[in-house]
């Protein structure tokens, strides 16, 4: 008999009828305290060598409906290595389609990244002493929201991840940026540290995390939409870092998100601010080219409509950046499902591409820090 669960960290799915292998009717949960749900992550037992149809019977009311299109769902037995399995979309349901070579078997939205992984990580950082730790603040559910300082330099970089927790590709990307970073034979790494302090939060929204949402923290709040009127009641994961980048300066701002829709990595510039000018748009080309010329997974022809003058919605963390600190500020994008300038059938936008991409914006970072003041 099959059984399905997601409890456990990071978790979601509603089991509706699981009766029939051949026709197993789950729901994605919504967030808590809001109604955006895409993320889904669940175990199933006693699926061995029998084909099954999963059907995720809310998915044409999801957040992002264009995210179905043309998405592969991914699958593990170990949690470790995530693959793809066929995954169709009707305009109602989202169907996966696949025989388990085990008992049990995962499938995801995307290769998670629990906040069980996320502390075994802080703490293996931590031993290396390479890098200074410090910890900003609490989350609402009692969570300490981490941050790594590392280098020497004059230069503050800020790099966050996770405001939304279902876009775990932000997470590998980071692990991808930190192992680097405490690298004693990475000279990118080296050469930046030269010249900068990279302040590092590697996760933003650990209670959405865990909690297995899309988008919000404990509180319902879209953290990435919060950054000119933040507060310790709704958002204190966005206060308590401004708090901190108002005490160090930035000069330098790159905020790591997915996206549902979009089958590309892209960047998403501060365009739109009050304050935009000339200089914006070189920091902003000259970053984005020499990453295109050094990442086969980088394009620019994809990408999110530019903002009219003005028109810049301040409570985005890159674009308040921009506007307070008059830097290099920058959304990354990274797909659910593959880049299709470089695809991989088997595995789509992976974990492992997500940290060597890391790699190539540590080398564009280091070379343009001489001039992005
Ligand atoms: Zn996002």
């Amino acid at each position: 008999m099959v059984t399905i669960t997601s409890d456990f960290d990071s978790g979601n799915i509603d089991v509706r009828d699981v009766t029939d292998a051949s026709d197993i009717n789950l729901e994605i949960k919504p967030d808590g305290a809001a109604d955006f749900f895409q993320w889904f992550f669940f175990r199933v037992d006693g699926a061995d060598r029998r084909p099954m149809t999963i059907r995720l019977k809310n998915a044409y009311r999801a957040s992002y409906v264009d995210g179905w299109k043309n998405y592969q769902a991914v699958a593990s037995y170990d949690r470790e290595n995530w693959f793809r399995v066929a995954t169709s979309f009707d305009g109602r349901a989202l169907t996966i389609n696949h025989r388990s070579e085990a008992e049990t078997v995962y499938y995801a939205y995307f290769a998670p990244y629990p906040t069980s992984r996320y502390r075994a990580k802080i703490e293996q950082l931590k031993t290396t002493g390479r890098m200074a730790h410090e910890i900003v603040g609490k989350t609402i559910d009692g969570q300490d929201i981490d941050l790594f300082r590392v280098g020497n330099g004059g230069l503050q970089f800020w790099v966050i991840a996770r405001q939304h927790p279902g876009e775990t590709m932000g997470s590998w990307w980071i692990e991808g940026l930190l192992e680097r970073l405490i690298d004693p034979e990475n000279e990118a790494a080296a050469s930046l540290c030269e010249k900068a302090t990279l302040n590092i939060v590697p996760c933003m929204n650990l209670d959405g995390a865990k909690r297995g949402h899309l988008r919000t923290n404990a509180a319902g709040t879209d953290l990435n939409r919060a950054w000119r009127n933040a507060s310790m009641e709704k958002s204190p994961e966005v206060y308590m870092v401004r708090e901190r980048m108002r005490a160090t300066g930035v000069d330098f701002f790159l905020d790591v998100h997915g996206d549902e829709a979009i089958p590309n990595n892209f960047l998403d510039s501060a365009q739109g601010i009050p304050s935009w000018n000339d200089r914006h748009q070189k920091l902003f080309n000259r970053y984005s080219a020499r990453l295109l010329d050094i990442s086969e997974d980088f394009q620019t022809k994809d990408g999110y409509p530019a903002s009219a003058p003005g028109d810049a919605n301040l409570d985005i963390a890159n674009s308040y950046v921009a506007e307070t600190w008059g830097c290099l500020s920058m959304t990354l994008e990274m797909p659910f499902k593959d880049a299709e300038v470089n695809p991989d059938p088997d595995h789509g936008w992976s974990p492992e591409r997500c940290r060597k991409f890391a790699g190539e914006h540590l080398a564009v970072m280091a070379e343009i820090a001489d001039q992005i003041r």
